[in-house]
């Protein structure tokens, strides 16, 4: 099928940071969507926490099958569209590069580690990480650092950026990634498809793993008006489902909802913005969205999960736990930079005195740690065995 004029041209790419002779037989953004799975990045998402931490059981949502579920929605959303595929593919497998071991929890400690008052250390955000680890922090390449993916790619990776680092970034980056925080115009049309494929994954897998976990129940979910209104259907559809059952095809349903409505909705107002061409589609306000009935809907399912699954005092006692293991580990590594891997001791110490460099390298090596790592990691500098 013929892609629409307002989608993402891999060959009117706006480049590479570093210029490269295009592949023989892949599209740029195709190479970019095989430079991430190849990524060191990539295969440590296996083992980072999405809500629930690695170890508590082997069928919850990692940051890898989170990923693949974002890429799979996104995919099937942008083909109806006649957008991207292949650039909505990149950015949803690498989205979420740049989080730390134990999810927001880790993100959380992270941040107010960087964030010492008096100390401008530049805070910690993940959607800033993720560009770090396809811009910096990816050593596969012999001229240069990172990956060196696409513009296109890049600026969906950056979902959201603070107004401080959009100019610091735009300080050495002019026109770049950053630019649109500080002009308020939009990503690509594939990276809104993202945002809204990120949110549609987590809001129906989390209930999934809630109900798994036994966090949540089925006759809790009844007060969720997106989940109850498929359930009641299935329900009086097959009336003996046993509950297992009836949770999947509930949510099922719950997906290709949404799905439909983000496509309908969508449909309708690119039809009546009518962008000429991708450049056309940034300038314009938010085109990829849900219908102002599903939007309800979705912000009332995310408040429900909020109050009831990621505050649930369960949740909350390994988030503080896993709170105290970041904190600790910066600590210990500002202390002594030799604790950590050559490369990020070598960084840390060279910057001294120039502390925030030195920061930012422990921050780093941080960040990239799995759960079993930096459980490890934690384990061996304080004596304390957190979360086994
Ligand atoms: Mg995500």
């Amino acid at each position: 099928m013929a892609l629409a004029a307002f989608s993402s041209d891999p060959a009117r790419s706006r480049g590479r940071r570093h210029a490269e002779a295009p592949a023989p037989t892949r599209s740029a953004f195709q190479r970019d969507r095989d430079r991430i799975v190849h990524s060191t990045a990539f295969r440590r998402l296996v083992y980072k926490t999405q809500v629930f931490l690695n170890h508590e059981g082997d069928l919850f949502r990692t940051r890898l099958t989170h990923s693949l579920e974002v890429a799979q929605l996104g995919r099937s959303i942008a083909r109806s569209l006649a957008l991207n595929e292949d650039l909505v593919e990149a950015i949803a497998l690498a989205h979420d590069l740049g989080h730390t071991p134990f999810g927001h929890a880790g993100q959380d400690a992270l941040n107010h580690c960087m964030s010492a008052p008096g100390l401008d250390w530049g805070g910690f955000e993940h959607n800033l990480q993720s560009l770090r680890v396809v811009d910096h922090l990816e050593e596969r390449y012999p001229a240069w650092d990172g990956l060196n993916l696409c513009f296109e790619t890049r600026e969906g990776i950056l979902k959201h950026c603070s107004p401080a680092n959009a100019r610091k970034i735009e300080a050495v980056d002019p026109g770049g990634v950053a630019q649109r925080f500080l002009d308020h115009s939009q990503p690509s049309l594939e990276a809104q498809l993202c945002n809204l494929a990120d949110e549609i994954a987590y809001n129906a897998h989390d209930i999934d793993d809630g109900v798994r976990s036994g966090l949540l129940t089925l006759e809790q979910m009844q007060a969720v008006e997106l989940f109850e209104s498929h359930r009641l259907e299935v329900r009086a559809e097959f009336p003996d489902l046993p509950d297992r059952r009836l949770l999947y095809e509930t949510i099922r349903r719950m997906l290709s909802a949404q799905v439909y409505d983000v496509i309908a909705a969508t449909r309708e107002a690119i039809g009546a913005a009518n962008p000429g061409s991708a450049d056309d589609a940034r300038r314009m306000g938010p085109l990829v969205r849900f219908s102002a009935d599903m939007r309800r809907q979705s912000a009332a399912l995310k408040r429900f999960l909020l109050a009831n699954l990621y505050r649930h005092p369960q949740v909350m006692h390994t988030t503080g736990q896993a709170q105290r293991m970041v904190r600790d580990l910066f600590d210990a590594y500002l202390a002594d930079p030799r604790q950590m891997a050559p490369k990020f001791a070598r960084r840390a110490l060279a910057a001294e005195p120039d502390r925030p460099h030195g920061a930012r390298a422990v921050a780093d090596y941080i960040a990239g740690m799995t759960d079993r790592f930096a459980t490890r990691e934690h384990e061996r500098l304080t004596g304390q065995r957190l979360l086994a």
